[in-house]
């Protein structure tokens, strides 16, 4: 079977390109400029490039990003005292604290501290409650890119049999529920897998569409799928390769080469789920910047 490749950082760029033109308008017509502020707990080195990664696509849009670094021995009251005085700040639209932080500090309880009407990364309770009641205001930014290359590459999930495996709050939980919305892009039928699931094969065969966000290097492989599947892979894990310069190679929960022998469309790692979750950040914080009008 010939596969179509969704390309996750053509799709992201088409959309940041949208976004820069209606911040352009913000700023013309409402004297708005959205202010994205990231906290960052710490000095992981992959958190650092995501933080990044996050700033300076913010700034190319014409937002204005700022970033908080804080060390990782920062104490609860000190980072929930930065998080207030962002809650009451009106330059900033939208804050995002980098996950993980470091184990001293509860991750449930800062992201409740966050304005939910600055939640941009859809993790406050109140968020996840819209979205479980089918109201969505702000939803996370990685399942809210895969509904989006979904869609955007004719891959329409109505009626479609949706297997997702990983159950987090960050990935599987919300995008179970985006997808089974009765709504355009939703109206999937789900079935959401995890570490105790009984005949994984046999669930993952049954797919229209696959979802792989466990984190293990390609753990689906060529038996485990049909025919014209179209497959989003969301994993992002490090295997050493000695052939490379840096000593791994990044690659995802698919087993890419054999997968795509079968699969209809999927998405490659890098490239494919990853620009995709930033384009839909700044899509939630030009959202909440548009709310202030
Ligand atoms: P996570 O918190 O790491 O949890 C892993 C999930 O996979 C759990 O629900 C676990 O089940 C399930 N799982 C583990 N082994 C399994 C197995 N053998 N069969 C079926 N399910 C299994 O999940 P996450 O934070 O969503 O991260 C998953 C991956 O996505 C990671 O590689 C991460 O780096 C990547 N990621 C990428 C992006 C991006 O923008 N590209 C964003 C977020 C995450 P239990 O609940 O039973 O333990």
């Amino acid at each position: 079977m010939t596969y179509k490749l969704i390309d996750g950082k053509a799709i992201s760029n088409s959309i940041k390109i949208e976004i820069k033109e209606s911040v352009t308008d913000l700023i013309r017509e409402h004297s708005i400029k959205p202010g994205l502020t990231v906290i960052l707990v710490g000095n992981d080195p992959a958190s650092q490039v995501y933080v990044r990664n996050k700033r300076r696509s913010a700034i190319e849009t014409g937002m204005f990003s700022t970033v908080v670094n804080l060390p990782g021995s920062t104490s609860k009251e000190e980072l929930l005292s930065r998080i207030v005085t962002l809650n009451h700040d009106d330059n900033c639209h939208g804050i995002l604290v980098q996950l993980p932080l470091p184990d001293h500090l509860d991750e449930n309880e800062i992201l409740a501290s966050i304005d939910p009407e600055k939640d941009v990364d859809g993790l406050h309770p109140k968020n996840i409650g819209l979205l479980s009641m089918g109201s969505p205001r702000f939803v996370p930014a990685t399942p809210f890119g895969i509904k989006e290359m979904l869609m955007r590459s004719n891959n329409d999930p109505k009626g479609k049999h949706v297997v997702i495996l990983g159950r987090s709050n960050i990935v599987g939980k919300p995008l179970s529920n985006l997808l089974s919305l009765k709504t355009q892009g939703g109206d999937a039928t789900v079935t959401l897998c995890h570490s105790r699931t009984k005949n994984l094969e046999a669930i993952t065969q049954s797919a229209d569409v696959l979802v792989a966000a466990i984190g293990i290097p390609e753990f689906i492989t060529y038996e485990m799928v049909s025919d014209g599947v179209v497959v989003i892979d969301v994993g992002v894990n490090r295997v050493e390769d000695k052939t490379r310069e840096r000593g791994y190679r990044l690659t995802g929960d698919i087993a890419f080469e054999e997968v795509s022998q079968k699969a209809s469309a999927i998405t490659p790692v890098p490239g494919g789920v990853g620009p995709m979750t930033i384009a839909m950040l700044l899509h939630n914080t030009l959202d909440a910047a548009y709310r202030k009008i």
